[in-house]
């Protein structure tokens, strides 16, 4: 089976092989596809533009490009990276996360927060050091918590958060807090955002969020307490809903949306049972 293996990442131009996986990242998170998979040097030139390398899926070595935005000639066509996530296998699914969230820090992350001096890539691992004073600095990964809430009659909380499309509802998620559990985190942010106490916290899978840099970890959860007060900034509105009543939500490709989708695979399992 395919696998992507990272590496430290090197700047360069020259990759030796025809099989070298192109991620040809464009402005608004867009990413370039050959049908269904990212397409490979042989069948896009890339020739002396300068790319990022962040590793290999099995032997053939993966780059970052930055590309125009213009719209390629069939068969390649320019995609949200969100919308790539839902057609690309696995192995390609991390490389071009892992490329957008590395391309998005190294950009960001050019001089030394100790002395102000320019940072240097290193060569031996996935990190950039100040040549002046030898401070290392390492991406990052922001954990988030999202959770899928269902009541003792098995109705499923959706929220509708300020930054939604209008009537777009999802479930409740937050940044993991320095100090906190990733369990800690779901029930603050349920509380604080809905004014529920929640139970029986059980992991239900996670997802790398690229956006710029988050690791979503999915959970559900059983009601246990409190009744819905959204918090008004953030949340604006929140319900527990059946199948049959069910808002707009969030499209295919998100954790979100496949904590959704297995709610309502098991609903209508019961409902057949
Ligand atoms: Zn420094």
């Amino acid at each position: 089976m395919s696998c992507f293996y990272p590496e430290p990442f090197s700047a360069g131009t020259e990759f030796e092989s025809s099989d070298e996986v192109i991620i040809a990242l464009s402005p608004g998170n867009r990413v370039l596809l050959a049908g269904e998979r990212l397409p490979h040097a042989a069948e896009l030139p890339v020739g002396e533009k300068r790319r990022l390398r962040i590793g290999r899926i099995d032997d053939a070595v993966c780059t970052v490009l930055d590309a125009e935005s213009s719209e390629p000639d069939a068969p390649f066509r320019r995609v949200e990276i969100r919308e790539a996530l839902t057609v690309l296998d696995e192995p390609e699914q991390i490389a071009l996360c892992r490329a957008r969230t590395l391309t998005f820090w190294r950009h960001n992350r050019r001089y030394c927060g100790c002395c102000g001096h320019e940072l240097v890539d290193r060569a031996e691992e996935c990190a950039r050091s100040c040549p002046a004073c030898g401070a290392v600095f390492y991406p990052q990964i922001a954990p988030a918590v999202i959770t899928a809430i269902t009541d003792e009659r098995g109705r499923l909380l959706l929220a509708h958060n300020s930054r939604f499309r209008e009537g777009v509802y999802s479930l409740i998620a937050g940044f993991v807090e320095s100090g906190e559990s990733m369990e800690s985190a779901v029930r603050r942010e349920i509380r604080e955002e809905v004014g529920l106490e929640v139970k029986e916290i059980r992991y239900a899978g996670s997802q790398s969020w690229p956006y710029p840099n988050s690791l979503m970890i999915g959970f559900t959860a059983k009601y246990a307490g409190g009744e819905i007060r959204p918090d008004g900034v953030e949340i604006t509105d929140a319900r527990f809903c059946t199948p049959s009543d069910m808002p707009d939500i969030p499209s295919p490709g998100s954790i979100a949306r496949k904590l959704i989708d297995q709610w309502l695979k098991q609903q209508q399992e019961t409902q057949k049972g």
